[in-house]
């Protein structure tokens, strides 16, 4: 199998130092094993992602000196793909709708028996299938949340026997319960994060996923969707977060660490690297 991996940011302003390490790390990686580095855009929330980010990317990732594979997959383009997905998990009964407003969602996880801590693990009192249908029958809004007991009746022993290779950790357990039943669809945007990150990583055939720290959390997730729909898990690897001079994350409105502002003042992609130290 060839060395596979990407970088998949989203368009919603200009990459910053963080991405570029992340980029770099990604397609180092893929040059080293003589692999494939794929460039993706997830572009699915469509009021904060704007076309005219994505040239700058390409610039930008062009002036670091890395180079990907053509053409670039744009989320926005494929969301029958993810709709899909979607219907299958309402197929195998994984996800419910949730209508609940932000504080019956608190009410519930105040209420819920077991002490549910601070994530959501489903309604106290589930909704009658007549309830439901009326409420979409009146056009109410609503999320599609996976429903984790759903899926450890679905799965069986599998859910509890679920692992990934962490390149550095070595073997890990996918315990996804940390997460509670996370939205996976809106009734306006029938897609998430989740579903085509996970979609789109087993159709481009991506055999290693190179990303920050700060996705580690949701790795369980990404497994237990890739179990639930027959996908390969792949090898997964959560670098270091570069920080700035504070000890914080760089952010996309922190304008002076934006690659183009890098760029237009003259530095190297290699000043940058040995500034920051990749
Ligand atoms: N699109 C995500 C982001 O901008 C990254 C997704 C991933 O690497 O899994 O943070």
């Amino acid at each position: 199998m060839i060395f596979t991996t990407r970088f998949a940011p989203s368009p919603t302003g200009h990459l910053h130092i963080g991405h570029a390490f992340s980029a770099w790390t990604a397609w180092q990686a893929a040059s080293e094993k003589g692999g494939r580095f794929i460039l993706r855009l997830e572009d699915i929330d469509t009021t904060r992602c704007k076309p005219e980010f994505d040239q700058v990317i390409f610039d930008d990732l062009i002036w670091l000196g890395l180079d990907w594979e053509l053409p670039v997959r744009r989320q926005s383009e494929h969301f029958d793909d993810y709709a899909r997905v979607l219907e299958r998990l309402i197929a195998l009964r994984v996800v419910y709708r949730c209508f609940k407003t932000r504080a019956e969602i608190l009410d519930d996880i105040a209420r819920a028996p077991h002490g549910a801590g601070e994530v959501y693990r489903g309604p106290v009192d589930p909704m009658s299938a007549d309830e439901e249908a009326e409420r979409v029958a009146k056009g109410e809004s609503y999320a599609w949340r996976l429903s984790l007991d759903r899926c450890r009746d679905v799965l069986g022993p599998r859910f509890a026997a679920m692992q990934f290779i962490e390149d550095e950790r070595g073997l890990l357990p996918a315990d996804p319960d940390p997460l509670g039943d996370v939205i996976l669809a809106r009734k306006d945007v029938g897609t998430s994060y989740h579903i085509a990150v996970v979609h789109d990583d087993a159709l481009q055939g991506m055999t290693h996923i190179i990303r920050g720290e700060d996705l580690f959390e949701l790795t369980p997730l990404h497994v237990l969707l890739q179990t639930l729909l027959d996908l390969p898990t792949p090898i997964y690897r959560h670098h270091r977060l570069l920080t700035d001079e504070n000890g914080q994350r760089f952010a996309k409105r922190n304008l002076s660490v934006t690659l183009k502002s890098m760029r237009e003042a003259g530095m190297s992609a290699e000043d940058v690297r040995t500034k920051w130290g990749f």
